[in-house]
């Protein structure tokens, strides 16, 4: 495991030590989310990059020496993390880039990304004895932590979604016997409403970007692309942003692996919106600080990227600012686009919001934010059969025949494939 030295506000840089906080800065609020901070000269002198390259454990606790989770802990018994990461030729002769690596988080348990999140925060929950975790999400996050905590009988999870979610995401929450609250509002609202109740009744709110081991587990994926790479990192990583906190998740991790050396830097981070939810685009190109954000749009079918106020909002234009990156939109249109361009170059089918990174790519590309002789990680944060009717949309076809072999025929040499 890895000691917890101190939680570091984002916004004033006021420091905690691990007991004295469970969320945000007691100073700055919620905005003032809080980097986990550990002693790294410490853990560098006691861990050997190679020595881990030689784990064992094929999920993301190969990495619990760099995770806040003490020594004999008991963690959720479900494999998160250690995702597949493919070299993706077709992708990077489509956009004509040197190399593309799409690493597919789809893969996970429930189906995304968020699932990192969630095994940590449960990891904390039943270290501290807690019964009741809490979350507000827009699906994924919340399915993630119904998954998780099913195999944990001594956890209950507490839900708030929109009752707009798509229909495969509520499903998976109640097939997984969570406490569901189907919020007739926003995610927003859910979100909000979510807080009260928890700080209330004195629950464990797993709330992205707030509970800052969400972060921590988010970094996870960092750490496997820096590992499946052989250490030797992208120019470039793009991945979608709706509360910010993969992407400064990602950030956490790569900079957690330059402190100890591991690495020689760190890739630019392109973060990806819907054009009808960017709020953190639209701060990033005015030069807004985080602490004046206000509450923007969220209008998108990219659902688990709609947010009006992103609560990691401090955290991602950081990520993005400290590495030279930059935030791209893209259109509805596009993203549905995405859906199918993705699948039929990679075999990987994503989500709107995880197909809106490579959207996000292509507009990249075409901006020059990307060179073509540069290499690039492409995430795909969660995976397609999470919303079925909109990947119908994206896409016709199919031979409608006569249960007979000569309609079969006729369609067939139609298609010119007799
Ligand atoms: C949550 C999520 C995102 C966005 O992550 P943020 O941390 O909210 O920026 C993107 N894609 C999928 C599939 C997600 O579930
Ligand atoms: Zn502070």
């Amino acid at each position: 495991m890895a000691e917890v030295q101190s939680l570091r506000c984002v916004i004033g840089g006021c420091r905690f030590a691990p007991e004295e906080v469970n969320y945000t800065c007691r100073l700055h609020g919620e905005v003032g989310t809080l980097d986990i901070l550990y002693d790294y000269a410490a853990l560098r002198a006691r861990l050997d990059r190679d020595a881990l390259a030689s784990s064992k454990v094929f999920s993301a606790w190969r990495y619990r020496e760099l995770l806040p989770i003490a020594p004999g802990s008991r963690l959720p018994p479900l494999a998160v993390g250690w995702t597949p990461l493919y070299d993706a030729p077709l992708i990077a002769e489509a956009l004509d880039i040197s190399r593309v690596w799409l690493k597919d988080d789809g893969a996970n348990p429930s189906g995304s990304l968020k699932d990192r999140a969630s095994a940590l925060v449960l990891a904390r929950a039943l270290e501290k004895g807690y019964r009741i975790v809490s979350a507000a999400s827009t699906g994924n996050a919340a399915a993630a932590l119904a998954a998780l905590s099913a195999p944990l009988p001594s956890i209950e999870p507490v839900i708030f979604v929109p009752a707009s979610a798509p229909p495969a995401k509520i499903a998976q929450l109640l097939v997984y016997g969570a406490h569901v609250l189907l919020v007739d509002g926003s995610y927003d609202q859910a979100f909000d409403l979510c807080m009260t109740i928890s700080a209330e009744a004195s629950w464990y709110s797993r709330n992205t970007g707030v509970n800052p081991y969400t972060t921590e587990g988010k970094k996870t994926a960092a750490l496997e692309i820096a590992e499946q790479l052989g250490w030797r990192l992208p120019d470039a990583v793009v991945v979608s942003v709706g509360d910010g906190s993969i992407i400064s998740g990602l950030h956490k991790g790569f900079s957690d692996l330059f402190e100890l050396g591991w690495v020689e830097a760190i890739p630019r981070l392109i973060g990806v919106q819907a054009a009808g939810s960017a709020v953190l685009a639209g701060a990033w190109q005015a030069g807004t600080p985080a602490g004046d954000i206000k509450a923007g749009t969220a209008d998108t079918i990219a659902d688990s990227i709609s947010a009006a106020l992103p609560r990691d909002r401090a955290k991602a234009l950081r990520a993005v600012g400290r590495t030279g990156g930059a935030f791209v939109t893209v259109p509805d249109t596009e993203i549905l686009a995405a859906i199918p361009q993705l699948a039929q170059l990679s075999g990987v089918f994503a989500e709107p919001a995880a197909a809106a990174a490579f959207a996000g790519l292509k507009r990249a590309r075409a901006r020059g934010l990307i060179a073509r002789e540069e290499t690039v990680c492409l995430l795909c944060t969660g995976n397609g059969l999470k919303d079925v009717p909109r990947a119908r949309q994206a896409v016709a076809g199919g031979y409608a025949v006569e249960p007979r072999v000569e309609s079969v025929r006729a369609a067939l040499t139609g298609a010119g494939l007799l």
